[in-house]
């Protein structure tokens, strides 16, 4: 599948991976729009949040789990952040992997 994100999970592109386990890689978004702008995705290719199945449940909550640790590790637990995941054409989403962005390290406002 010619997917960039399942490229990455196989590094066959690089990536500034910040973590990764048996389910989940956390890298930098290649295009910041903040101090701290990263992605994190399932290592299963799902194409959205929408596409997510029953039996991927527990994986959407590791995800969310993993985030906690990398957003300490990054430094913006005290100050805050923002999780976003789009879907489709309003969404704006542009790559048809789900990922969560971790936004952070600067004051947001809610129209980014
Ligand atoms: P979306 O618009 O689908 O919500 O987010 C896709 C994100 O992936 C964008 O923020 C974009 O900058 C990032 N992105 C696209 N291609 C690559 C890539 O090859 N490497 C990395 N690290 N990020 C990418
Ligand atoms: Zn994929």
């Amino acid at each position: 599948m010619d997917c960039i994100f399942c490229k990455i999970v196989n590094n066959e592109i690089p990536a500034k991976k910040v973590y990764e386990d048996e389910h989940t890689v956390v890298f930098h978004d290649i295009n910041p729009i903040a101090p701290v702008h990263l992605l994190a995705i399932p290592k299963k290719h799902i194409a959205s949040i929408y596409d997510a199945q029953p039996e991927d449940k527990e994986l959407i909550g590791h995800i969310h789990i993993a985030l906690q640790k990398v957003a300490d590790e990054m430094g913006i637990s005290e100050s805050g952040f923002r999780i976003v995941t789009n879907k489709g054409e309003h969404g704006q989403q542009t790559v048809f992997h789900l990922h969560f962005h971790l936004i952070g390290g600067r004051q947001l406002r809610w129209d980014m």
